[in-house]
């Protein structure tokens, strides 16, 4: 354990804080180079100083990736910079939780901008290296790690578009998996139940009261759960691809 990564280079999306940020330390412990994405920049400075050790080099790269642009120059940056691209980790995402009825239309836009049509622009322009990786990178395998949710399996009242993403998501990478595995480039669905990250910071304050008073009586899961069951899935050998993984809380319904 620790190491496997050695010689290869990540993105993750949404390093700034949660999932990501545990992610990103997941992988640097296993010897990857990473690529911090997100927008805000000073946390992605802070943790790039804190990351970077012997053989591990680690880029913060300040980026809004619902703008198209933006989302292509820091896949370019990263391989520029880094010098190949071997591990994508699609996880910045947004939950905003809500009845159908009233909703503000802009939330259903923010979720549908980023847990979509973001994770598709990073996707896309990462596409010919994972290729190139799988084809000759040190382990001749490349991965596509795109971070769902319970809800990606699981429709609740409340949850609509956030639901419908969460679906996308799971969609897009089982016909992604068809197109891609006589090629090595590997993909993996993680489903996270509820974990203890900033995700909830962004509910309108009276959704954010419902679900913190049926949080209130669970253990919740840490970030760092989630970053372990996606560093298994990326430290699986090469014959061998991970396809789901649904991680709950054990007390989660
Ligand atoms: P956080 O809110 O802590 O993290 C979200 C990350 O996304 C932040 O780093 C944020 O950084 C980044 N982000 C937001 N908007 C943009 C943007 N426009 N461009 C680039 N980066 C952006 O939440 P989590 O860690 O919990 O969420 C990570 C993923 O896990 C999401 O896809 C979420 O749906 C999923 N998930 C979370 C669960 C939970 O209970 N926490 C359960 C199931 C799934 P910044 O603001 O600096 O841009």
């Amino acid at each position: 354990n620790g190491g496997d990564l050695r010689g290869t280079v990540a993105l993750v999306t949404g390093a700034s804080s949660g999932i990501g940020e545990a992610t990103a330390r997941a992988l640097a412990a296993e010897g990857a180079s990473v690529a911090l994405v997100a927008r805000r920049g000073d946390r992605l400075e802070r943790l790039a100083g804190e990351l970077a050790g012997p053989g591990v080099r680690v880029l913060p790269v300040e980026a809004d990736i619902t703008d198209r642009d933006q989302a292509r120059a820091a896949v370019a940056r990263t391989v520029n910079e880094l010098g190949s691209l071997d591990i994508l980790v699609n996880n910045a995402g947004v939950m905003l939780l809500g009845p159908i009825d009233g909703a503000p239309i802009d939330e259903w836009d923010r979720m549908l901008d980023l847990n979509l049509r973001a994770l598709l622009s990073v996707t896309e322009a990462a596409l010919p290296h994972l290729l190139h990786a799988a084809e000759s990178g040190p382990r001749r395998v490349s991965d596509l790690v795109n971070i769902s949710s319970t809800a990606g399996r699981q429709v609740k009242r409340g949850s609509a578009v956030y639901n419908l993403t969460k679906h996308g998501v799971g969609a897009f990478s089982e016909s992604f998996r068809q197109e891609f595995s006589r090629r090595h480039v590997r993909v993996g669905v993680v489903e996270p139940g509820a974990v203890d990250t900033e995700l909830r910071d962004h509910l309108r304050p009276e959704v954010r009261e419902a679900q913190a008073q049926r949080m209130a009586s669970m253990e919740r899961l840490q970030a760092a759960d989630i970053a372990e069951a996606i560093r298994f899935m990326v430290t699986r050998p090469r014959h061998a691809m991970v396809n789901e993984l649904l991680v709950r809380p054990t007390e989660q319904d």
